[in-house]
């Protein structure tokens, strides 16, 4: 069987034993007699999937118990406007704007009350984290907004913003499971599946139990109230199945391979061997302030379009695929999911030596 190196931003690489365990019960599902894609989201298989999940989730991510854990869909868009029609009792938020997704997210929440941004890397193509330890935080704001890892042009906060005592809501789509985090500094997390997780559609929220209230704003639909899910135990109505599944299977596979305290250091290690890489190429430059690097997503130049293009066109001969750049910042970006194992990555750097030897000119 031929699998490439996929280095996809998302939907994105999966764990083979993940694949493979999911073929094997394709048909099926433990002597059912059938798949999971084919079963009651009421039937005791599939009532026991969702359950180990979360409690797998809750493990890996040690999740205080005054939080709930959700599984939504509608991706992690969809959460842009679930957060302010459940959150902003005040009408009222501040923003910190460090890329295209948490522009978006801003965006969406104007629609519903008066959002500030606070802080934003705009003013450097978002090539970097702004300082956050000592914002001008609105005192009426509902919450303070982030996106952790920034998918798109590979920074991360290495260090969360001082919210003084503001909740802070964080988009984690693209860094959620990849190291420990304490998730008792946050007052709501979510993440869309097909980054670091699971199958696209499915989302996953963390949410602390006082901010599921009955109190959202007015013309809120049922569908899109938190607490709906919380009292249901995310089956309020048929949930994305199959997604709950694999995102289940990833869980287990991660508690296996030593739990998020060594998948850190493992994530770690594999961005280490790049970004050294970048650091001493005189071809390849690195695009984002190294402070603020991610290791999930990383972005790089050669400083010329057409090579650029054709680094991304051999790379695919490689094997090593989906290199590209996403199409509002071009250049390249290799993404380090978890999944994605120490030999990609060090094959690509292999292939990038090699490919500065015959262009460095
Ligand atoms: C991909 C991504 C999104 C959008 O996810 P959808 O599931 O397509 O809505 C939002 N935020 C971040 C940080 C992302 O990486």
């Amino acid at each position: 069987m031929h699998r490439v190196y996929n280095f996809s931003a998302g939907p994105a690489v999966l764990p083979d034993a993940v694949l493979s365990e999911a073929q094997n019960e394709m048909m099926n599902y433990r002597g059912t007699g059938s798949s999971v894609l084919e079963m009651s989201h009421r039937s005791f298989d599939f009532n026991e999937i969702i359950s180990e999940a979360e409690v797998d989730l809750r493990k890996l991510l040690a999740i205080p118990d005054n939080y709930r854990v959700l599984f939504l869909q509608g991706g992690a868009s969809l959460q842009f406007a679930m957060v302010p029609m459940n959150l902003m009792k005040n009408r009222t938020a501040d923003f910190i704007i460090t890329g295209h997704w948490a522009k978006k997210a801003y965006q969406e929440a104007q629609t519903f009350g008066e959002v500030r941004i606070i802080a934003s890397s705009e003013d450097q193509l978002f090539s970097y984290i702004p300082d956050c330890t000592d914002l001008e935080i609105n005192p009426g704001a509902d919450y303070l907004y982030i996106c952790e890892n920034n998918t798109i042009y590979g920074t991360k906060y290495q260090m969360l913003p001082n919210t003084k005592g503001k909740p802070l809501v964080a988009d984690m789509s693209s860094c959620l499971l990849s190291e420990e985090i304490d998730v008792g500094q946050y007052g709501l997390i979510f993440a869309g599946a097909q980054k670091n997780i699971g199958p696209a559609g499915t989302v996953v929220v963390i949410i602390r139990k006082d901010l599921i209230t009955d109190e959202v704003l007015p013309l809120t639909p049922t569908m899109l109230k938190y607490k709906t899910y919380s009292d249901s135990n995310s089956l309020y109505n048929t949930p994305p199945t199959y997604g709950i599944y694999i995102c289940g299977k990833v869980f287990k596979w991660l508690l296996k391979e030593g739990g998020l305290k060594r998948r850190g250091e493992i994530n770690r290690m594999k961005a280490k061997i790049l970004y050294d890489y970048l650091d001493t190429s005189q071809l390849f430059k690195g695009t984002v302030c190294k402070a603020n690097r991610s290791i999930m997503n990383i972005t790089f130049v050669t400083g010329n379009k057409e090579l650029d293009e054709k680094f991304v066109n051999e790379a695919k001969k490689y094997g090593l695929v989906n290199l590209k750049g996403h199409r509002s910042i071009g250049g390249m970006r290799a993404s380090l999911y978890n999944a994605m194992p120490v030999a990609g990555v060090k094959r690509l750097v292999e292939f990038m030596r090699e490919f500065e030897r015959n262009y460095n000119v």
